[in-house]
């Protein structure tokens, strides 16, 4: 039996924190694998390593004088081996770190280094073997994971220690040139790292005493959710609960290799599971989240309902411009694209202009919308849940301008107005989630 066990920034900010993740990973000797993500914020004020490291590398390019913030690394890193009197010699690949800084050295490898050094700390002050992400996860040039030769290399690499620590959040091109992942991506090595010695559970330890049932930067105190589906947690952090990376699930889903999330400061607390199937019914609606930054475009057309092959027309100017699409609720003679404003906002008019034109129709903008994901397996089984939901708002002043429903019955998004944001997920938390 082996567990792969992931430690977030916030697990690793300073030699405190260093001491509570030895306490957890000796505690049991199924914990084979430690993830390390880099030293994260010792408080709110605090900046993470890897923010730092993004920094430094802006002035390395633009030939900003960059000492004051290379100090600051510098001396967190030293920091917490001196504090933990840790044998490694951090110094000496601090050195050599500086003296490779320079104009163009590679983002992707300057900001890496941030795992990369938590990680050799880390195996050092457990008594662990360190091994390279970068000799593990491999990528193809054009960026997408050889999973063949990755799970060759983990099992290759497990065959010969058995306690390892392993860096997250990046890997390496056939050349040997460092990719990173997505920001939060170590959720994700850790998630593939899981599936390729097929681990009993893959646990990931952050801030939290699990996944909560709302954002608790928005809803005071939201409850824990004891467990959830694969597919409700997907559905959640893609609607933007940031608790985990939304690519993590893939790769344990496979195996139904439960992810555990737990809290570093709290480990008694049994946290959250993630698993393919759940039994708990005791809420109805599993979880909220939401995003803003959304625009609507809203598409009329009288007798739109006769007219075969509107929407595709629609949705290939959508394609046209490289917009991925996010909803299209519709009515009879009029239906919406919504899409994410990150993705459209400097082109919105041009693609007014084709919509007009390729659909001889009357189009306006929304922006300034979000949405919001209501999810719950259980919800399919009951009815009501749309009246609670337009009671709740409705009780506030809350004016909902869109809502859909997936077919599969697992989640309904509504869109308000981005100014009701924070006041609509509050609402729908007290009436529908508690
Ligand atoms: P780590 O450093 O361990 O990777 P992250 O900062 O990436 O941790 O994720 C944990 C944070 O996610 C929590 O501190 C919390 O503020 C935030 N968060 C947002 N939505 C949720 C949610 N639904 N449940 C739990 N935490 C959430
Ligand atoms: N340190 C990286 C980040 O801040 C990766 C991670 O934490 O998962 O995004
Ligand atoms: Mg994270």
């Amino acid at each position: 039996m082996l567990v792969v066990t992931k430690f977030g920034g916030s697990s690793l900010s300073c030699a405190t924190q260093f001491e509570k993740v030895k306490n957890i990973v000796l505690s049991d000797p199924k914990r084979k694998i430690v993830v390390c993500s880099a030293l994260g914020k010792r408080d709110k004020e605090d900046t993470k390593i890897t923010d730092l490291l993004y920094i430094l590398h802006a002035h390395l390019k633009f030939s900003v004088p960059y000492q004051d913030i290379w100090d600051m690394i510098y001396n967190r890193f030293l920091g917490v081996q001196a504090d933990l009197n840790i044998s490694y010699d951090i110094k000496k690949d601090l050195d050599l770190l500086k003296a490779e800084l320079n104009k163009t050295i590679s983002q992707d490898y300057l900001v890496s280094r941030g795992e990369y050094l938590t990680s050799k700390l880390m195996a050092a002050y457990i008594g662990y073997d360190f091994v390279d992400a970068k000799d593990l996860l491999r990528f193809n040039y054009d960026g997408k994971l050889d999973s063949e030769l990755t799970e060759k290399n983990v099992k290759l690499a497990f065959s010969k220690s058995q306690k390892i620590v392993v860096p997250g959040f990046y890997g390496a091109y056939p050349n040997n040139s460092i990719r990173l992942l997505s920001r939060g991506g170590s959720d994700v090595t850790g998630s593939l790292l899981a599936k390729c010695l097929n681990a009993s559970v893959y646990e990931n330890w952050t801030d939290v005493s699990g996944i909560l049932a709302a954002d608790p930067r928005i809803v005071k105190n939201p409850h824990a959710i004891k467990e959830i589906t694969y597919a409700e947690l997907r559905e959640l952090s893609y609607m933007g609960a940031s608790v985990l990376h939304e690519e993590t699930v893939f790769p344990v889903q496979e195996l139904n290799i439960p992810i555990n999330l737990r809290n570093t400061n709290e480990p008694d607390n049994p946290g959250t599971m993630i698993r393919n199937e759940c039994t708990d019914e005791s809420h109805i609606v599993t979880g909220i989240a939401g995003k803003k930054d959304f625009i609507s475009f809203n598409i009329y057309k009288d007798h739109m309902s006769n007219q075969v092959g509107i929407l595709r027309n629609a949705l290939e100017v959508f394609a046209k411009y490289n917009i991925s699409v996010e909803h299209i609720p519709s009515g009879i003679d009029s239906f919406s694209v919504v899409v994410s404003s990150a993705n459209v906002d400097k082109i919105k008019y041009e693609v007014v202009t084709d919509l007009k034109r390729e659909l001889d129709a009357d189009v306006t903008i929304e922006a300034d919308l979000a949405l919001i994901a209501i999810v719950g397996r259980n919800m399919a089984k009951r009815s009501g849940i749309c009246a609670r939901i337009f009671q709740a708002l409705g009780n506030e002043g809350i004016n909902v301008k869109l809502l859909t429903q997936g077919s599969s019955e697992l989640n309904i998004i509504i869109g308000v107005s981005a100014s009701d944001y924070e006041k609509t997920l509050v609402a729908l938390y007290e009436s529908v989630v508690r």
